[in-house]
């Protein structure tokens, strides 16, 4: 696995690993998971923590577990746990038989809420749920203590027992851990660690009617996993505690250390499952895969690479301090690792027809261009040359510029791999006024070798020869949002997003070499920008393209803070 920066990063969590494993206070054990809730397609910000996690177990020699955490069963399917077991190994990381669900402990952890019951540490609470929060107390108050909660042992196993067996309906009673109403942390003030709820689960069907709350769930098992290091968010800070007594009363040895660190937030997009499926579900998007969503399959399906992704998390490093990263780093990633692994090609996207009006109306050349400019190993294709090209429409100006290299009248441009073409009249539509020809001599002393006068020529641009065209579609994609952190905008998200985000060109020229281009193939069309054949629409004999990021980089300031 290739990373731009030095192997083994250091940050606060490694080190916190380093000091654990010097006092053996895990053994010299190192063992991490990745936990998701099966609720929504995985996307960058999972992605910096399943780098994270599966980094520092192969870093250590240690595991990493993939956990399904799927304790709520409305809006978890199995559609998702596929997407997130396909998304993580795409990515690049595996778990050989470590593949766990939250599920599977329904047993175990209902014994372990009878166990907090037997010990007094538990009750079965009837309040409704606005009179828990109304009891729960605030920051600066503390709680109150609920009628029932002194209910006794008997008394709490027999409801608890019968709140299992579907007796009651749903939100009729809770249980609680019973452990401190007037404690600081709200987070301690005898949360809830099972509701009754109907509903079907994906994977246990009706076999619960009662499910356990996340935050009891969670903290256990990923002791029953015996894990060391439990890396989550800052949000989960508050809650350290109350895992902490979970653990400390149910689990003997085990004893699972939790580190948090800052979510990545990325900018002029959204990083919330929520949110983004409110983006499917409401069709601003076109599913959870379309190229412009920042959710792993989007970015594949857009044409990032996963070594691009792994080099930006491991560029942005794991802070304590929420931030917002430029998105721009992470195109910076992507334009890093194409400009190694993509081949060269041209097209032309918005086509301009140009004739060559002393090129033989019959001949055809054959050029032979290198697929990469610095590494003659990725070879060379043939290209045909002939009379009638296309170029594209804003590499002509009628009235350019000084600066503008490219073609005018009275202007020289070397054409790509072949020859330097002179400007010689340009014919238009005459309702439109608009350029619809460009007429040109070509000197055929130039083929791939500069004038022989030492005239210089200084404009590059690309081609394609009209008679070997092959149309194709592109589509060019730009921020999804308007601004750089839409979720802190007042009002709805989504009143930011940038309805330009995307543009379909129906009439764009390729090589011909790309007439059977597998879907997924990235290349760099030349002085554009990095194109992947669409995986899901690109045909043989009519390609289709997403662009993946520009090639201009005009981002370098930010890349280099980055570092
Ligand atoms: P979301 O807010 O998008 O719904 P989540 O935290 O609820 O995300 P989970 O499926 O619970 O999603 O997350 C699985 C793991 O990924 C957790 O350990 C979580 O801390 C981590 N994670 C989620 N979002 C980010 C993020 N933006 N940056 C880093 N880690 C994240
Ligand atoms: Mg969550």
């Amino acid at each position: 696995m290739t990373e731009t920066n030095n192997a083994s990063p250091t940050d606060f969590i490694r080190e916190i690993i380093d000091e654990d494993l010097r006092t053996e206070k895990h053994g010299n054990r190192v063992a991490t998971r990745f936990p998701p809730e099966p609720n929504g397609y995985i996307h960058i910000g999972h992605a910096k923590s399943v780098c994270l996690n599966f980094g520092i177990a192969s870093q250590y020699g240690g595991t990493c577990n993939l956990r399904l955490d799927d304790t709520d069963p409305s809006g978890e399917s199995l559609e998702y746990v596929e997407s997130i077991i396909n998304d993580i190994h795409w990515l690049g990381f595996d778990w050989g038989d470590r593949l766990f669900y939250a599920s599977n402990y329904f047993d175990q952890l209902y014994e372990f809420a009878l166990k907090l019951i037997r010990a007094g540490k538990a009750y079965v609470c009837s309040l409704n749920a606005d009179e828990i929060r109304e009891y729960r107390g605030t920051f600066t108050e503390p709680g109150r203590e609920s009628p029932y909660r002194n209910r006794s042992v008997e008394e709490n196993l027999d409801m608890f027992e019968r709140m299992r067996a579907g007796e009651f309906d749903d939100g009729a009673h809770v249980l609680r851990a019973k452990i401190d109403m007037a404690s600081p942390n709200i987070v301690m003030r005898d949360p809830v660690i099972y509701r009754i709820k109907r509903s079907p689960h994906y994977r246990t069907d009706m076999k619960w009617v009662i499910y356990p709350m996340y935050d009891f769930a969670h903290c256990l098992s990923d002791a029953i996993e015996n894990i060391t290091h439990s890396i989550c968010t800052l949000e989960f800070e508050n809650n350290r505690p109350l895992y902490d007594w979970f653990v400390k009363e149910l689990i003997d040895d085990s004893r699972p250390q939790q580190i948090e660190f800052a979510r990545l937030n990325l900018s002029y997009t959204v990083i919330s499952k929520r949110m983004l499926i409110e983006l499917v579900q409401n069709g601003h998007v076109s599913g959870w895969d379309d190229p412009r969503m920042p959710t792993v399959a989007g970015m594949r399906r857009r044409g990032y690479t996963p070594s691009a992704i792994r080099n930006f998390c491991a560029s942005i490093g794991v802070a304590k301090n929420d931030n917002l990263v430029d998105i721009s780093l992470l195109e910076h990633c992507v334009r890093d690792d194409l400009n190694e692994q993509a081949p060269r090609t041209m097209g032309v996207l918005r086509p301009l027809r140009l004739v060559i009006d002393n090129y033989p109306e019959d001949l055809v050349e054959e050029f032979e261009c290198a697929n990469h400019p610095q590494n003659p190993a990725m070879g060379t294709r043939i290209v045909p040359f002939s009379r009638v090209l296309y170029i594209e429409r804003d590499d002509f100006l009628e009235d350019p510029p000084k600066k503008y290299n490219r073609l005018g009248p009275g202007r020289e441009v070397r054409l790509r791999n072949a020859y330097v073409i002179r400007y010689e009249s340009m014919v238009k539509d005459e309702t439109t006024g608009e350029v619809t020809e460009i007429h040109c001599t070509y000197d055929p002393e130039t083929k791939n070798a500069p004038p022989s006068d030492g005239r210089k020529i200084k404009g590059v641009i690309h081609w394609i020869s009209a008679a070997h065209a092959l149309s194709a579609e592109v589509r060019l994609y730009d921020r999804l949002f308007l601004v750089p952190d839409p979720a802190a905008e007042s009002g709805d998200f989504k009143e930011y997003l940038n309805l330009e985000s995307l543009e379909i060109l129906t009439s764009c020229y390729v090589e011909q070499n790309l007439r059977d281009v597998a879907p997924g193939n990235r290349y760099q069309f030349e002085r554009l920008g990095y194109f992947c054949a669409d995986s899901e629409d690109s045909q043989p004999g009519r390609p289709v393209f997403n662009r993946i990021v520009p090639l201009r980089d005009s981002w370098g300031k930010i890349a280099s803070q980055g570092k």
